[in-house]
């Protein structure tokens, strides 16, 4: 297969951790027999200092014209950069935003998987940690309270706020065929969340999510009260597999579920459109303290990569081959310093660094 990569390394830690996610997809190109076409582009930080502006027409010209964007992370540090004098509009995440508009990305899929030889960073309690847990939280990412007509107002001396919340049917459509066919892809179990007690865009929600189902009997599906899933997620996580829910919600669980898996460096994402096409990136960001320095984890950038053969290619079984590759490293003891247990050579670990960690992914692809 020929896969057309556009690749945005960014700012900070960006350009270490994308070199080491392309080694692991040049691996898996001469391994499985595919050909890749990278187009590295620039945005964020990179692009203002090269441009003047965080991202130009032409950066998203070349992302459109790719099968999928690849992405490292964008932005410095907020305090002392020269990036963040300038007006909002015109600074390294204002590129982001545009890029995620202008590519229709209405779909959110950020996967928080415990693996067994980091449970010790899990903040709950062992015998819950202990069964480990692997789910995807698909959020609404275009609609909802964030985009609905806001103002605020002053009515006899008193300021009032007034955000709504509104969804239509189609655009709930479009996100629960996506949250069925990543279940399908997975472990076939869809929980949509809402709070259908009290809203009526959840009560639309869940009858069109219970629509949709009809066209997925092999996937099962439950509703839950976000206030149950809130608590859910700490006290039995290993429960689900996609949790499906609109903006604000998604948002919320997506950073409560990151929180209990304790390892920022290990989580991907993904962002699709109605078709095949994803913007992939880590979820943290572009960790302006330790970039250049060869400390950063690329690992959740490499499974982002992996996310994007899954999702944008249908190429499965690389997909599964790189996940496994992650598992078996981390079961060896590899660790860059953000997973390093205290203590952890006496307990059998090796510390690696950025590049070392990515030769040994590689090593294991064969
Ligand atoms: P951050 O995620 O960059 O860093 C938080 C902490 O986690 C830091 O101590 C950092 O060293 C560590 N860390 C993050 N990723 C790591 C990795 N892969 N390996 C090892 N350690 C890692 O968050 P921040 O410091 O709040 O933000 C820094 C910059 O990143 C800001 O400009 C922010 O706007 C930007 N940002 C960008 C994105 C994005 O591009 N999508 C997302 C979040 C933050």
């Amino acid at each position: 297969m020929r896969l057309n990569i556009a690749c945005i390394p960014g700012d900070g830690i960006g350009p270490e951790i994308v070199a080491e996610a392309k080694k692991i997809l040049n691996q898996l190109a001469s391994v499985y027999g595919h050909e890749i076409v990278y187009k590295d582009l620039l945005m964020g930080g990179a692009s203002i200092d090269v441009h003047g502006v965080p991202l130009t027409d032409e950066t998203i010209a070349d992302a459109k014209a790719a099968d999928a964007v690849l992405m490292g992370s964008i932005g410095g540090n907020t305090t002392t950069s020269p990036w963040y004098q300038l007006p909002p509009d015109r600074r390294p995440e204002a590129g982001l935003l545009k890029i995620r508009k202008e590519l229709g990305l209405f779909a959110n899929l950020r996967p928080a998987v415990l693996y067994q030889e980091l449970a010790d960073a899990c903040p709950l309690k062992k015998e819950i940690s202990d069964s480990g847990f692997d789910m995807l939280i698909m959020r609404e990412l275009t609609g909802g309270l964030y985009f609905g007509e806001r103002r605020t107002v002053e009515e006899n001396g008193v300021r009032k706020a007034i955000d709504t919340l509104t969804y239509d049917e189609n655009e709930i459509r479009r996100i629960a065929v996506k949250g069925f066919e990543v279940a399908q892809k997975r472990r076939g179990k869809v929980t949509s969340v809402d709070k259908a007690n009290v809203l009526d865009s959840s009560r639309l929600w869940r009858n069109v999510v219970e629509e949709v189902a009809k066209d997925y009997p092999d996937v099962a599906l439950e509703h839950m009260l976000v206030d149950n899933c809130a608590m859910q997620l700490v006290k039995d996580p290993a429960q689900f597999d996609v949790i499906l829910t609109e903006n604000m919600f998604g948002d919320i669980l997506s950073d409560e579920a990151s929180m209990v898996t304790g390892s920022i460096g290990m989580l991907a994402s993904a962002s699709l459109n109605d078709s095949k096409f994803g913007l992939y990136e880590p979820s943290h960001g572009s960790a302006p303290d330790i970039a250049g320095k060869n400390l950063a984890n690329p690992i959740a950038t490499i499974l982002s990569a992996a996310m994007m053969l899954r999702y944008s290619f249908d190429l499965d079984r690389e997909a599964d081959a790189v996940e496994q590759a992650v598992k078996v490293i981390l079961n060896k003891g590899y660790r860059t310093s953000d997973i390093m247990p205290k203590g952890g050579d006496a307990a059998g670990c090796t510390l690696v660094g950025c590049r070392e960690m990515g030769d040994l992914l590689a090593d294991e692809i064969r």
